[in-house]
């Protein structure tokens, strides 16, 4: 029995038996790869043609000819020079969170706020619903660049609720029908957030903590709706190359459900969780010590230190240039920061704080020195690390600290986060400074405030452009990534960001047989089409979780 697919110039052969071939010694493996370009992404960089694969893991790389001689398989894909990379990974996702936002509308790339409502109607009359939910809305993109107010959505919707989170996920607007469900009024008031006024009264905009004062009244998703959102979420990620994501602020539940769909073989992607810092969460897992499948890793504890910039919500040293009475919000007490990286250093975890402001990361890095040792290998992560003080920024090699960054915020803030900053942007998306303290640092893409696809964080890491090719000679140039850098911030450096770098990362003996076929060689294609770079095929443990067809 022979069967031969054929998929975009990439074939596969399998016989159900392991082919002749002319060598006696020859051992049987599950699939062969042959006639490849494989960048394995190991430590020299090294590049080979061929690899033989058995149980899920790599055996063997070499020449077509070697591998062939040494090795028979039932399987054999012959790629036909295409390039191959290890499974692409993002160190910093929300892959449950990206499952339910794909059931809400999408209003981001909406030119104006009456756009907005609009596509919200349409899609309320395509998917009915009690509460009506959205996400993505930036008004950075419209027509006039001011925060919305609820009278259109009032208008719109007088008896449903509306929660509609902005792209960062950093403020929301909430109509009336939502503030009355949810008890908000003029004289709510809460730490660490704030709710948008004018000549008095609400507008609905709601930012940072305020937003939970309405989200926690929208109704949770039921364990079903999850499974179909992780399921759909885990497909479009295939579709992208990524065999490895992660969860950056999980609940107790949710990790239970990751692990035991993927124990079932339901859930086939592999993912790094950083849990919220709650009771159970501490008590289940953080008091039992790191919890590691080949397909789940809990190693961290996710913490907040201050909001996003678009909102202004990020936590500055000096006031905001286009608000000079803000200085941005730190969203916990101080003291909850020590009590978490107390417990996460007693139990030997990570800790990943979100900071985008330089005071926010200032003052996290002013933690961490309490508990970190010389040269230790904690990798405590900080994530963002969107703005560095230059006096900061040594403490990242000293401290051993990881800025774990995404490439694509960097290009799509550029057109206003100056507006914000004033002369501070010259210290703000500094990506490779950042590499140069330890030498290495993950790039994720934070979806779903970015796309899911992780070739536009390769392009804009290695380009500093848009996908428009703006701005010519890119963004802030000297702190782009090389190719070899990027890509190891993408497989190597992101497993190593997740203490997943002993079994994967990179195409060695050993390790698991996670691989993206590309129609195009990332390392030598012109830089201005890197971005459409598209997945010819996925593989995770060696077979196929995606083929274009
Ligand atoms: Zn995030």
């Amino acid at each position: 029995m022979k069967a031969i697919s054929k998929i975009s110039g990439i074939t596969i052969l399998s016989t159900g038996l392991a082919l002749f071939t002319m060598c006696t010694k020859n051992q049987k493996v599950d699939t062969l790869v042959v006639n490849a370009n494989i960048y394995t992404v190991d430590s020299t960089f090294s590049k080979h043609q061929a690899m033989a694969i058995a149980n899920g893991k790599v055996v063997e790389l070499g020449t077509t000819e070697d591998i062939q001689a040494k090795y028979s398989a039932p399987k054999v894909i012959n790629a036909q020079g295409k390039s191959i990379y290890p499974g692409l990974h993002d160190p910093h996702s929300h892959f449950l969170g990206y499952g339910l936002t794909l059931r809400n509308a999408n209003l981001s790339g909406a030119g104006s706020w009456s756009e907005v409502v609009t596509r919200l109607v349409e899609h309320h009359a395509k998917f009915p619903s009690t509460w009506v939910e959205g996400r993505g809305w930036n008004q950075n993109e419209w027509d006039i660049k001011e925060f919305p107010t609820k009278d259109l959505l009032d208008k719109a919707f007088p008896n449903n609720p509306v929660l509609l989170i902005r792209v960062d996920g950093h403020a929301a607007i909430a109509n009336s029908k939502a503030l009355e469900i949810a008890g908000v009024n003029e004289s709510s008031a809460v730490d660490g957030g704030s709710l948008i006024k004018q000549n008095g009264k609400l507008t609905g905009v709601l930012i940072d903590n305020a937003i939970e004062l309405v989200r926690k009244v929208v109704p949770a998703p039921s364990t079903q709706e999850k499974q179909n959102a992780l399921f759909q979420a885990q497909a479009n990620c295939f579709k992208v190359g990524l065999t490895s994501v992660s969860d950056a602020g999980t609940d107790l539940a949710d990790v239970l459900l990751f692990d035991s769909l993927q124990k079932s073989g339901e859930l086939t992607m592999r993912i790094y969780t950083m849990l919220n810092p709650t009771e159970e969460n501490i008590k289940h897992f953080v008091e039992k010590g790191v919890y590691q499948t080949p397909k789940l890793t809990v190693s961290s504890i996710k913490l907040f230190a201050d909001g996003a910039l678009g909102s202004r919500g990020a936590l500055l040293i000096e006031p905001y240039s286009d608000d000079v009475n803000n200085r941005g919000l730190q969203l916990e007490p101080p003291a909850k920061y020590m009590e978490i990286a107390q417990i996460a250093h007693t139990n030997g975890y990570q800790v990943n704080t979100h900071c985008i402001g330089d005071a926010a990361v200032r003052f996290c890095l002013d933690v961490y020195a309490n508990y970190l040792e010389p040269n230790n290998d904690r990798r405590w992560r900080i994530e963002h690390a969107q703005i560095v003080h230059p006096n900061d920024l040594n403490r990242f090699g000293e401290l051993k600290v990881v800025p774990s960054i995404q490439s694509t915020h960097a290009t799509s803030d550029m057109y206003w986060a100056d507006e914000r900053l004033g002369k501070r942007i010259s210290y703000a998306y500094t990506y490779q400074q950042l590499l140069q303290q330890n030498g290495w640092l993950p790039n994720g893409s934070d979806f779903p405030i970015e796309s899911i696809n992780p070739m536009f964080g390769f392009y804009a890491a290695v380009a500093r452009k848009d996908q428009k090719g703006y701005p010519e000679g890119g963004f802030q140039p000297e702190n782009a990534l090389t190719r070899e850098q990027a890509l190891r911030a993408m497989t190597i450096w992101a497993a190593k960001a997740n203490f997943e770098d002993s079994f994967k990362g990179s195409l060695e003996k050993g390790k698991v047989a996670d691989f993206v076929i590309l129609d195009r060689d990332i390392l030598a294609a012109p830089e201005s089409t890197l971005f459409e770079t598209e997945v010819l095929a996925t593989y995770i443990d060696g077979k196929a979780v995606y083929l274009k067809q």
